[in-house]
């Protein structure tokens, strides 16, 4: 796994180590907040059995070179996951010219619903894994003697699915690809030049997550200010932000701080709000120094 992971792409791999005795291995990332790569090439051996990095990073919006690590790791024979809950509502992944082993993702990040999600899996790797939940619909057959499963996808859908938010999930993709992502990414493009732009025009605001490739996420924390304070007092002002740590507690502990204040830009979002945002800033800055 990589150091800029979400709690839901370590917690489960320590699970499975805890039940396999395998080993969890961290590739390191810089100030900036990007993966060493060269650190990563020296992880990797004939040992290695899979490998898991974000597409792109909630705390930071680091976008991480995935088509070079999947090949890396399929150099050592290593299957490869991507998180891709945080690239999915802002770029087009192709998975197949990617070549991941699997690439997993949610609903709720990309306008749908919560409790929705996909999992991606090449053929075969989905051939080769059992279930993980019995039921009806996942059956070839059922006798008392013996039992024998669906073939893809049935296989991991036990019981009666929810219907309704897949079709939601579904409207969902639709409304994004009518919108289209190369106006997303534009419009995005443009939002997190412009924020960065303005967020460091106040004085002892420092931006985490400075990589050179980046989605429209600011990470900043303001000196001496905790970053509890100034997202309670913007979120009075009609500003919604996310602060705390998001989920990536290791993130924090690299940069020694108790979490982060985070304005994530959407495609509905204008430079006029960021300019309201940053006033109001401002305003709490005075309000608490
Ligand atoms: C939100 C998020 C997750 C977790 O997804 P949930 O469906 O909310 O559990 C995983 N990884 C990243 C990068 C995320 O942003």
């Amino acid at each position: 796994v990589s150091a800029m992971e979400h709690h839901s792409n370590i917690v489960p791999w320590q699970m499975l180590c805890e039940k396999t005795g395998a080993t969890l291995r961290v590739i390191p990332m810089n100030e900036n907040g990007e993966l060493i790569l060269s650190e990563y090439e020296k992880l990797l051996s004939d040992k290695t059995k899979i490998v898991t990095v974000n597409h792109i990073s909630n705390a930071l919006g680091t976008i991480n070179p995935i088509k070079y690590m999947i090949d890396k790791a399929h150099e050592f024979g290593a299957a490869i996951l991507i998180d891709g809950a945080q690239a999915v509502p802002h770029l087009k992944p192709d998975v197949q010219e990617l070549d991941c082993d699997f690439y997993v993702f949610s609903g709720h990040k990309m306008c749908g619903p919560t409790g929705t999600g996909i999992l991606y899996g090449k053929e075969a790797w989905l051939n080769k894994l059992p279930p993980y939940q019995g039921g009806g619909e996942m059956i070839k057959e059922v006798t008392f003697e013996k039992t024998t499963y669906a073939d893809l996808p049935h296989k991991f859908e036990a019981g009666t699915p929810n219907i309704a938010g897949g079709i939601v999930l579904g409207t969902a993709v639709d409304y994004l690809n009518s919108i289209g992502f190369d106006n997303i990414q534009k419009q995005e493009l443009e939002l997190v030049e412009y924020g960065t732009k303005r967020l460091l025009e106040i004085e002892g605001l420092r931006i985490f997550g400075t990589a050179k490739e980046k989605t429209s996420v600011i990470s900043f924390n303001i000196e001496g200010i905790h970053p509890y304070d100034i997202g309670t007092i913007i979120d009075k002002l009609g500003i919604a932000v996310r602060t705390g740590h998001h989920c990536a507690q290791p993130v924090m502990e690299f940069f020694n701080i108790p979490g982060t204040i985070r304005a994530s830009f959407a495609f509905y979002n204008t430079k006029e709000e960021i300019d309201v945002m940053v006033e109001a800033v401002k305003k709490a800055q005075l309000m608490l120094s």
